[in-house]
């Protein structure tokens, strides 16, 4: 059977390991930590997964948190406005559930599964030198080493890749004790809360090592006051913080959590970087090529909640290809091929709208936002694109195409003059 090496155990590198180890393939598996370690550590991410990511899962029946993790059923939108009121409140509906289970215990369960099947597990950090002397044993070496050092050898795409510079600010916190919203108390749901030229405020339901939580999570544009995090010394300063930035810009939010206690000593993130595109095949110093997964070739701001969708929808993309090309070689074309078929499905429409979400939002966005408070057909599409971001094309990015959306969905709403004549 032929053998494939792959290097990083996060979404992407362990579903894939787990899908060609279910297919009968040689996987050994490169992880810098033990499966302890990860389940021990630092939280990662707020890995929000909408349904088509999770199918994948499903799909190799590794959704193993499935029925204990919060069942997301929908999306909501608050806007800020200058006074801390808000304007703009409403929800959208989700036609499949989400779900966020901490990377932690997700990637550390995937972990010991892959080694109680029988696969080859390394704990390692590989360098590049490691890659160039291993990969010669294996017919394909997959690197989904997420942001760490290895990107080095996948130039980035400057045409596709229009940042240079981080766009926002990261802070986490994981936390016990938040209140249900008061609004829709029975309806579990991610809550984008933008306050305009400051930053953003997610907040949504996820299984850590302890059970439900939620996550509080400030996107602040860099040099403004959600800035704010770098030096701060404890997770506790840092919640608290957290909840001080709350009370300030959306007060509604920290109503809920004047109870909030961090999950545990790991459950705060502090960070920032740039969006980029790399050139997904990565040339070793001996000749050797290698094929970027994921985060490694195509990483977005978490504006959107779409890296570990993005990741899971890559892995089951590059499986698919892996599986149709039988015995051949997995040479560059293939490579080439291979990444293509993920960037245009995927990696293209996901990152055009998470692009867009980082800027300044045009006037006609403000009114798409707007009308869903009016309009719940609007709601529930905006809701249900962060599933499936090509949606976004049809009605999102031009003027015209928004005007023509708001008039045919409030043409529908309301019986015409002449119909009820
Ligand atoms: C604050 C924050 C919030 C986010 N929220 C969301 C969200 O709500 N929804 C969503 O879909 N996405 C979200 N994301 C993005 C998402 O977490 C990532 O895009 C996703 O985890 C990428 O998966 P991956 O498999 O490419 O890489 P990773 O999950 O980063 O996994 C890479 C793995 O490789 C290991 N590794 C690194 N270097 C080496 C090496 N040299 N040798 C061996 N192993 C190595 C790392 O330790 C890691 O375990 C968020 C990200 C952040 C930072």
């Amino acid at each position: 059977m032929r053998k494939i090496l792959v290097v990083g155990a996060g979404q992407s590198g362990l579903q894939l390991a787990l899908g060609l180890q279910s297919k009968g393939y040689e996987v050994t598996l490169m992880s810098n930590r033990t499966a302890d370690e990860i389940r021990t550590g630092r939280v990662m991410s707020t890995q929000c997964m909408f349904d088509t990511a999770l199918q994948h899962e499903r799909d190799l029946r590794i959704n193993f948190w499935e029925q204990q993790a919060p069942k997301i059923q929908g999306l909501g939108v608050s806007v800020a406005a200058p006074d801390a009121t808000r304007p703009i409140d409403w929800l959208g509906r989700l036609k499949g559930y989400a779900q966020s289970v901490d990377q932690r215990v997700k990637m550390a369960g995937w972990l010991d599964t892959f080694a109680q099947r029988g696969g080859q597990l390394v704990i390692h950090g590989a360098s590049v030198a490691d890659l160039d002397y291993f990969s010669r044993t294996y017919d394909l070496t997959l690197v989904a080493a997420g942001k760490g050092e290895l990107v080095s050898m996948f130039g980035r795409d400057a045409a596709r890749s229009p940042y240079d510079a981080p766009q926002r600010a990261l802070a986490v916190s994981y936390v016990h004790g938040l209140d249900p919203r008061p609004e829709h108390p029975d309806t579990e749901a991610v809550r984008c809360n933008l306050v305009p030229g400051v930053g953003e405020l997610f907040v949504m339901p996820t299984l850590t090592t302890s059970g439900r939580a939620d996550i509080l999570f400030w996107e602040g544009i860099p040099g403004g006051p959600l800035d704010a995090f770098q030096g701060i010394r404890s997770p506790g300063e840092h919640l608290a913080l957290t909840l001080d930035l709350m009370e300030k810009f959306t007060p509604w939010e920290h109503a809920r959590a004047t109870k909030a206690e961090l999950t545990d000593e790991g459950a705060t993130l502090a960070g920032r970087y740039a969006p980029v595109v790399r050139n997904p095949i990565g040339r070793l110093p001996g000749g050797g090529l290698v094929l970027g997964v994921a985060d490694v070739v195509v990483a977005n701001d978490p504006i959107t909640g779409q890296g570990s969708n993005s990741a899971a929808k890559c892995a089951a993309s590059y499986l698919s290809s892996i599986l149709m090309h039988g015995d051949k070689p997995f040479d560059e074309p293939w490579m080439k091929a291979t990444f293509d078929k993920y960037w245009f499905t995927t990696g293209k429409p996901v990152t055009q709208w998470t692009n867009a979400m980082l800027g300044v939002p045009p006037e006609h966005v403000l009114n798409l936002i707007g009308a869903a408070g009016q309009l719940h057909p609007v709601a529930d599409r905006f809701a249900n694109g962060f599933d499936n971001p090509a949606d976004f094309d049809a009605y999102f990015y031009d003027p015209e195409d928004a005007a023509d959306y708001l008039a045919e969905v409030a043409a529908s709403a309301q019986p015409s003059a002449s119909s009820s004549d």
